[in-house]
Parts: C-alpha cells; structure tokens; sequence
C-alpha cells in the first residue's frame, strides 16, 4: 500500500488559478426561482460567445445549474441573450 501524502497548500495554489471561490450563487441567495429576464446574472453564467458555462466552472449545483440552462434558453427565445456572440 502505498501512502500518499496530501500537499493541501500547493492543491489549493493549484485550484485557485482560474477559479474564485466555488459555491452555488442561487443557494446561496437562497432564490425561489431563476430570473431569465436578469440578462447581467444570466451573463455572468455564459462565456464571452455565449455558451453556457459548465457548472464545474461555476460551482453552481446541479438543481440550479438545470434551472439556468431553461432561464438561458428561455432569454435566448424572447432575444434577450442571443445565441452566439461573435
Ligand atoms: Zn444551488
């Protein structure tokens, strides 16, 4: 067996790259719903070319992650977000 030893420091410097800290935002603020008409929130979960982050990136859980995809969706279909940015 072999015994590994966990460098937590340098785990942490490693992770902390890209990253802030990760939480679900919508747990945290504890929303009853998802706001699709909130295009500066919704943004804020899409890349510069308006895909949607994955939830790895962002922290959000997977309940709310499934609620910002149908929010994004639904402010692409009424052209509050388009589809694809150039
Ligand atoms: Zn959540």
């Amino acid at each position: 067996m072999r015994t590994i030893h966990k460098t937590k420091s340098t785990d942490q410097v490693k992770y902390k790259r890209f990253t802030r800290k990760k939480f679900c935002r919508f747990c945290a603020d504890k929303v009853p719903f998802l706001d699709y008409k909130d295009t500066k929130m919704l943004k804020s979960y899409l890349t510069e070319r308006g895909k949607l982050l994955p939830s790895r990136m962002t922290g959000t859980c997977a309940k709310h992650q499934r609620d910002l995809t149908e929010a994004i969706k639904r402010a692409r279909n009424i052209a509050l977000l388009s589809f694809m940015e150039k």
